[in-house]
This record gives C-alpha cells, structure tokens and sequence, in this order.
C-alpha cells in the first residue's frame, strides 16, 4: 500500500512537471510548481485550488507515516442504477481514486493519528456507501486503536445514484463518530470547498473542533435552491467558511500554509503526555511573551508576597498601603487601562488557541474560549472580555455576553470536561447584555443552564473575578470549586448604581450603596464567597500584568495539582457543598 502511494504520487508530480494552468478565478497562467509553492493557492490571486486527496495527506504527514486502509473496496450500484457502473469507471480512472475520500493513518510531527481526505475530484465528493463505509471504518478503528481523528470534509451533497442509500450514510458515520466520541478521542472536522449537503449535515459538523479553509461554501441547501425558494437576494458570503464562523459553526478559519502547525498544536493540545509544549511551536511573539513571563518570575520568587491571604485573613495590612473604599474600588475595576481577559490569557498561557462559537447561533466576541497548556498540563480557558477603545467596545459588547457567549462557555467547559482538563473562568462584566435579542434567544436559560453544567463538570473549576463581576452575568463563568478575586475588583447582585437606584430610589447614592452591597474582595473573603485574593501592589494594567501573572501562576500550579487528585465524584460533592451552604 505504501509503494503504492508513492507510486501515486511519482506520477501525478511526474504529469504536473511543466505544466502551467489557467487559474479559473483570475485568468492568471500560472505554473504548477509556483501552485505548489504557494500551497495550492493561486500566486496571482491567492484563490485556493483543489488539492489531489494524497497531496494532502502528503503536506500533512510525516515522511513515509502514512499507511492507507481501505484502499481498494469493491464499488457498488444498490438501487441497480443505469449506467452508474460506468460513471464509476470513469471517475476512478479521471481522479485516479477507487472513492471520494482517502483513509488511514499517519503521523503528524510525530503524533499518531487517523486521517481521511475527500477529493471532489471523484464525483463531486458525493456521498455513497463507499465512502460513509470508508469513513465509518476509520472512526471505529481510530476509536479501537486509540487514535485521534482528522478528517478534511469536501462534498457535493448526496450521491444521487445510490438514493435512499446515500442517505442512510448519514446516520452511519455520525454514528460512527459517537463510537470515537466513547473511546475519549478528539475529532478534528477540516471543511474545505465545498462541504454541502449530507456530509454537512452529518460526520462534517460532528468535529469536536471544526476548522474551515478561507472562503470554504459550508452550507445544507445550496444557495440556488434557497434562492429559488424565498425568491430573495442572499447576504453577501453567505454560508462562506467567514458566514459560518461568525454564526457559531466554525471554531477558526486557517489558510493552507498553517494548516500543519495548527493541527499539529490542537493534536499536541489533546494527547496525554504530549502537552510539554516545545518553544519550537510557539510563534516569535509567543516566545516573547513567555521570556517575558519568566523574567518577572524571578523577580517575583525573590519577594515571594503569596501569602496576601493569609494577610487578609487574620486582618493585618501593609502598614504603608491605604485600602481604597467600596467606592473607589468599584471605580479601580472599571479602569480604562485595567488588564483585561485576554491579557491575562496571553500572558499566563502563551499558546493558547481560540475557538468559536456556539455551535448554535453566533459566535460571542464578549466571550473568549480555547485552549491552552499551562506548565504542560492541557487547560480550558474562558474569559469575559472588555474592549480596550470605542471599536474594540462595540465588538466585545462593552463584556457584556448575549446567551451565545454563555453557550459558548458551556460548550468549551463540556469539552473541557471530555477530555479531562481543567477549566479556567476569567470574569469581568458589568452584567449580562439586556435586549430584546438577548431575551428572545434565552438569556435566563444560557445563564441557568451554566450554573448546572458547571455545578456537575466532573473537571476541576476555578473562576477569577478580575474586573467587574455582576449579577447573574458575572455567575455564569463563576460557578467553580473555587472563586478568586483580583485585589481591587469586585463581584456583587448588580452595578452600585443599579442596587442605589432600587433600594434609594436615587442612582446617585453609588457610594454608601457600595459600602452598603459588600463588593470588595476583603468583604467577599471575610463573608466566604471567595477563597482567596490575588494581591495588587498596584492596580492591575495590561502593561503591569507580568508582575500579577507571575503571583498568581504558583497558585495556580497549586490548584490545578490538588483538585486533579480529586475524583470526578469527590470534585462535584465538593463544588455541591460549597454552593449549597449559603
Ligand atoms: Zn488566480
């Protein structure tokens, strides 16, 4: 099978040697090494061109890793089809493929897994039994072999001659996939242009991590077809891989000439023991922010100050530091140039890599979520994020999430859960967002759904309020087995101004309303909503981050190794109690 793939591949380069080729989006003539060059991407227009199934795998796999199964599989004509026998023939001998998709396993940057490619070359990648068989049989091999799963969708839809067949292999790979699901594999669902019909709305939206390629037509009904049917004009990119993304479908859109090292870092990301992360893999600006973090580690180790909890607890201060009011302190966390969510992400997980959406609706920008390792142990991190300026503002919302943010929350905290890491909660938010939008697609449910996801997560949770944490808005990422506190933020029902304008009938008593509501992290320590508080020599910047980074990773190290000694029993007992008491 192996000389036989390179046999393949000798004589497809072999026909391509010289070749120059009309790019069908510009009219450019290109040749085919400067295609190859430029990762199957038009160097005139930068259009991506279809890729053979075994040069993708070649792009992808370690050198001689690959080994096919399947390969060769008797082709069927179960409905007795007129001349589908010859249209077989025909594609087979055109795509030199026996299906529209290629299966078996590699290694990748040393990384074993399995991997599928479908080619539209072969019929338009239409779905038939060979093919959901083809893919079916990886998902239960990868699920006994214990291999993760990455598998580049491309289709047409369903593959007409085989009707209610076809269809039927719809049911049979996503159900193959729940198989891989069991075993505790990750699915990694590549879509690539065009992925419609049947295959979307089977195995190709089942990816625990769904990536696209730019500009990608993802879709159920094609566009025609709808077109006809509201007798409307379509959206500008509609159901592109952009479209996709921005509606929750999508976790990242990554161009050809990434496409190795992102998976590679999502497979390293996902295989027990393989999370020691190589500064090989981080890019430049990571590795600077890791020089960085380590640079005021040492700085901090010298001045060990960690111990600020146990100052709190038994009331002593700083003698030289005067602690701010309620007030003041509400205003303290409010700060323009207070550090956000994400600059804490990037200073304490410097490989962190985002996802999208809620698989639902839209993808929250008020929310961010991903993954990442810290100190080699793979981590789930989730924040509220604030905007730095009026745009940034506009696209996070101000932090406050609509229902698709907490979904999203939900959903990456679930996945967390299945592939037993850790979950991180950054909280800043003023409140959840209220509109009619918000309402309509069910904020009270995201929210409550939360708290009983959160409440039964059988990985540990640990929640750090580091701005503004308020209302039900701010509870919806601090369900946790403990909650943490910035020294000058603060975690209450509502704004001061809400809780005066209710409870005063005048929003302008924020001051004794503040003392009043009991915000602060000493008052929330003292009253045992907290657990600890995070010390601020002064207040938190994104510019001063390293300094609170570096205090608070130790911590950090701390909890995730003594909560992950714990059973998921024991976690959720615990994280039961702690809520039930007040
Ligand atoms: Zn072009």
């Amino acid at each position: 099978m192996l000389i036989d793939f390179f046999k393949r591949s000798f004589e497809s380069a072999k026909e391509q040697e010289n070749v120059y080729r009309k790019c069908k989006r510009c009219g450019a003539v290109v040749s085919v090494e400067a295609v190859r060059e430029h990762y199957y991407a038009c160097p005139s227009c930068g259009g991506y061109i279809r890729i053979h199934a075994y040069r993708r795998i070649h792009m992808l796999a370690d050198a001689g890793s690959f080994e096919e199964w399947d390969q060769e599989m008797e082709a069927v004509n179960p409905l007795e089809f007129p001349g589908y026998e010859r249209k077989i023939w025909e594609s087979r001998e055109k795509s030199k493929l026996n299906e529209a998709v290629v299966t078996g396993r590699m290694t990748l940057d040393g990384i074993d897994c399995a991997i599928g490619v479908c080619d539209a070359r072969y019929m338009m990648s239409s779905m038939g039994h060979n093919m959901g068989e083809k893919i079916a049989r990886m998902a239960e091999r990868a699920a006994a072999e214990q291999l993760p799963v990455i598998l580049f969708a491309c289709s047409g839809g369903a593959r007409m001659q085989e009707g209610i067949i076809s269809l039927m292999q719809m049911t049979k790979t996503a159900q193959a996939f729940a198989c891989l699901k069991k075993s505790g594999q990750l699915f990694v669902s590549v879509l690539t242009d065009p992925t419609m019909g049947g295959v979307t709305a089977s195995f190709a939206m089942l990816g625990d991590i769904i990536l696209a390629e730019p500009g990608a037509l993802i879709g159920f009904t094609g566009a025609r077809v709808i077109q006809q049917t509201i007798g409307g004009k379509l959206p500008e990119g509609f159901q592109r891989a952009e479209f996709q993304m921005e509606h929750g479908f999508v976790d990242a859109i990554v161009e050809r000439k990434n496409m190795k090292e992102t998976l590679s870092r999502i497979l390293r990301l996902h295989v027990t023991g393989a999370a020691e992360l190589s500064s090989g893999i981080l890019t430049s600006e990571e590795s600077e922010r890791l020089e960085c973090r380590e640079e005021a580690q040492a700085v901090s180790d010298q001045g060990a100050s960690t111990g600020l909890n146990r100052f709190f607890e038994v009331g002593q201060g700083k003698k030289d530091r005067k602690r701010p009011s309620a007030w003041e302190t509400v205003k303290l966390s409010r700060a323009k140039d207070r550090a956000h969510a994400l600059d804490y992400i990037h200073a304490l997980f410097p490989d962190f890599f985002e996802l999208h959406g809620d698989r639902c609706f839209g993808d929250d920008r008020a929310v961010v979520g991903g993954i990442a390792s810290f100190r080699g142990i793979p981590v789930t991190v989730i924040g509220i994020q604030k905007g730095r300026d009026f745009n940034d503002n506009k696209l996070r919302n101000f932090g406050m999430p609509n229902p698709e943010g907490y979904r999203k929350a939900r959903r990456l905290a679930k996945q967390a859960e299945r592939f037993g890491r850790p979950v991180i909660c950054l909280v800043d938010t003023p409140g959840a967002y209220c509109g009619v939008g918000a309402e309509e697609r069910g904020q009270g449910e995201a929210i409550a759904g939360n708290l009983q996801a959160f409440s039964d997560l059988k990985v540990p949770i640990l929640s750090i309020v580091i701005g503004e944490g308020a209302s039900g808005g701010a509870l919806g990422l601090a369900t946790a087995d403990e909650v943490w506190m910035m020294e000058h933020a603060v975690y209450s029902i509502l704004s001061p101004e809400g809780f005066a304008a209710i409870l005063y009938r005048d929003a302008k008593q924020c001051e004794p309303a503040a003392e009043a509501m009991k915000l602060t992290s000493v008052d929330l320590l003292r009253l045992g909503i907290i657990d600890k508080v995070i010390p601020e020599e002064e207040p938190v910047t994104a510019e001063g981050i390293e300094a609170v980074v570096s205090r608070l990773e130790p911590e950090l190290l701390e909890f995730i190794e003594s909560y992950s000694a714990l059973s998921p029993e024991q976690l959720c007992a615990k994280r039961y109690a702690r809520f039930r008491k007040f």
